[in-house]
């Protein structure tokens, strides 16, 4: 087992992937090889159930640059790349998906623009292949955080890039539980980079993003970064009441002018109306309390299981 540090860290979150990871591999050493630096590879099995596990095994008995944490159980992509960047060694360290729609190939570029003095250096999906509503629903959403957030988040740029030392030491030191990792790139600073590329559709097997966990991901990257959303709630508030005032001002004086049988549709409507209102006001509060709750309990990010050629327990998780 090598211990000096390598320059070069590659964290990539592995999540019942056993098939691609051959490939993965040939291509990473293809890409990588050329540039003459000392590099490793830390793979994260997020608790794959498949034979993701035995195939890093052999791997990392091959070669020694192949370095795997083995997480517990499932924990999510963005912790467990997290974890990645808290057994990663390398003086620039970079992220990136497991199935190949990041494509290894860009890495020599990023590396190329840090040895010119930058930072961090992203990847921009300036092309993508998935469905058109999937493809709507990103946009949208990049768009949405964008105007919402308080710090400037590039728009269409997934965690895919490198970062210098210096800024991944940034990430390590936030100690929240709720981890959107481009976001908290962002917030980092330094100089930053968006490098474009068409982000391919994935070699092989589905996305474990369901719907739910895109939708999910989505809401932790808006809550994370944004206080909108209550005041929205706030502004709601100040707009029904305003609508119920002019109301109570007409109804006051049609009860007066014209006595009669007051309305009972208007009444359902207001009621329905007023209900849906306070169960949104009450939902977007949840949001925040719930992620509250979550960075109170300050229970360890991730459980590591099992590694392979790494032997340095880090803060952070439970080894
Ligand atoms: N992944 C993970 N844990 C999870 C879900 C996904 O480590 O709970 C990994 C997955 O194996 C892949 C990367 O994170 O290497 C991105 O996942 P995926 O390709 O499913 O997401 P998409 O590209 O569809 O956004
Ligand atoms: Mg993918």
């Amino acid at each position: 087992m090598s211990v000096s540090a390598p320059t070069l860290s590659i964290v990539i979150p592995i999540y019942n992937e056993a098939g691609l990871l051959e490939e993965l591999w040939d291509r990473l050493r293809v890409a990588l090889d050329p540039l003459g630096l000392h590099w490793e590879v830390i793979f994260i099995d997020d608790g794959s159930r498949d034979e993701t596990w035995s195939v890093l095994e052999r791997l990392a008995r091959a070669d020694s640059r192949i370095r795997a944490l083995g997480l517990s159980r499932n924990f999510g992509h963005q912790i467990a790349i997290s974890a990645g960047l808290e057994w990663a060694r390398g003086d620039a360290v970079v992220i990136m998906d497991g199935d190949l729609q990041d494509p290894p190939e860009l890495i020599p570029e990023f590396v190329r623009r840090w040895q010119e003095g930058y930072e961090v250096v992203y990847a921009v999906r300036a092309r993508r292949e998935a469905s058109a509503l999937k493809r709507l629903a990103y946009r949208a959403f990049y768009r949405l955080l964008a105007r919402m957030a308080e710090v400037d988040i590039p728009l269409d740029a997934g965690d895919f890039g490198l970062m210098d030392r210096r800024v991944v030491e940034v990430l390590r030191r936030m100690p929240e539980r709720n981890r959107f990792v481009r976001g908290l790139r962002s917030w980092a600073g330094f100089r930053q980079i968006g490098l474009p590329y068409a982000r391919p559709a994935r070699a092989r097997g589905r996305s474990k993003y369901s719907w739910r966990r895109l939708f999910r991901l989505a809401l932790d990257g808006l809550v994370a970064f944004s206080t909108v959303p209550l005041r929205l709630a706030t502004w709601m508030g100040f707009f029904v009441s305003g609508v119920s005032f002019v109301g109570i001002v007409l109804y006051l004086y049609r009860y007066f002018t014209t006595p009669r049988v007051p309305g009972f549709t208007t009444l359902i409507i207001a009621l329905l109306f007023l209900g849906g209102i306070q169960l949104i006001t009450i939902g977007i509060i949840g949001e925040y309390i719930g992620r509250i709750y979550d960075e109170v309990k300050q229970r360890p990010l991730y459980v590591v299981a099992r590694t392979l050629n790494l032997d340095r327990p880090r803060q952070g998780g439970l080894t």
